[in-house]
């Protein structure tokens, strides 16, 4: 029988609707053998999804994603099998969700300038995680009144260019790869397909990238083939993920896309390899 697995997911812990254990039951309704939690600069909701993938004999993999810049380009690199315990990891996570936190009150006045009336209390009340983001603010507004969707939120007020965008302040990619590594984790290009080019990614790899997320589901079955080629090319891992944030025009994400098991097991071994040898310890 294939077993198949959904590598790119997110919980109430960043900006996903489903909590770890809706999310696993989920998985299990679609049959999935593995499941990677990915949620933006955080691993804390690691804990209770493992739980629950134990009780619902599904395979847990832990995992962030993480916001990285390269050439000026907003970049997001999963990170897979990181020892969550790790004193660097964990530090530099808890900068990224302290910069989110205080962007949303830059955000919020920024919003208020426009007169729109909404409070950074609201918004981080709809959050309730540490890693709040542009899907709180859109959300604190469509239940405000002030947008009829989430869609128009970012449209009119949330995007690039747009009256209330305020950058992230990012890694570099290769600073993001060596966070990983230095983890015991695999890094990973997200989602190539929705970047405006794949110039960026050269660089990447000789900083030490160790895969390419080839199945989205916004990637196209061109785009898929273009970057499972360039995996080929490259001699880097293949991985895929849905990036289901929760119901998505009234539908989950989650399985719709379905990676084959065997990249799951090339994904392991190359954990297995760096738990051995650590990369990034200042040993070579
Ligand atoms: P942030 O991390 O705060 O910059 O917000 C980026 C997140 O916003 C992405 O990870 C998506 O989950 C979400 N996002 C981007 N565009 C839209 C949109 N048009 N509607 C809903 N969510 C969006
Ligand atoms: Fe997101
Ligand atoms: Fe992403
Ligand atoms: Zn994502």
């Amino acid at each position: 029988m294939n077993a198949f697995a959904d590598l790119h997911l997110h919980t109430q812990f960043s900006d996903g609707t489903f909590s770890p254990e809706e999310l696993v039951n989920r998985a299990r309704s679609v049959g999935l053998t593995a499941i990677a939690l990915t949620d933006h600069d955080t691993m804390e909701g690691c804990v209770r999804t493992a739980i629950a993938c134990r009780e619902a004999a599904i395979e847990f993999i832990p995992g962030s994603e993480l916001t990285a810049e390269q050439d000026g380009e907003e970049i997001h690199i999963l990170g897979y099998l990181m020892d969550a315990e790790n004193p660097k990891l964990q530090a530099e996570l808890v900068k990224f969700q302290t910069i989110r936190q205080n962007r949303i009150h830059e955000i919020v006045q920024k919003l208020n300038a426009k007169k729109i009336p909404i409070t950074a209390e609201a918004v981080l009340a709809i959050a309730n995680c540490q890693a709040p983001g542009r899907p709180h603010v859109a959300r604190a507004l469509v239940k405000a009144g002030h947008c009829a969707t989430m869609d128009e939120a970012f449209e009119r007020f949330l995007k690039k260019h747009r009256p209330a965008w305020v950058p992230k302040f990012k890694m570099s990619a290769e600073q993001a790869i060596n966070l990983i590594h230095q983890a015991g984790g695999v890094a990973i290009m997200a989602h190539p397909g929705l970047n405006r080019s794949d110039d960026v990614i050269p660089s990447m790899l000789e900083a030490g990238l160790d895969g390419i997320e080839c199945f989205h589901s916004k990637h196209s079955a061109g785009m898929t083939e273009h970057y499972l080629q360039m995996a080929k090319e490259g001699n880097v891992l293949v991985t895929g993920g849905s990036d289901c944030h929760g119901l998505s025009k009234g539908r989950p994400l989650i399985g719709t896309v379905r990676l084959d098991y065997t990249h799951v097991e090339r994904l392991k071994e190359r954990a297995e390899q760096y738990k051995a040898a650590p990369l990034g310890s200042g040993s070579s």
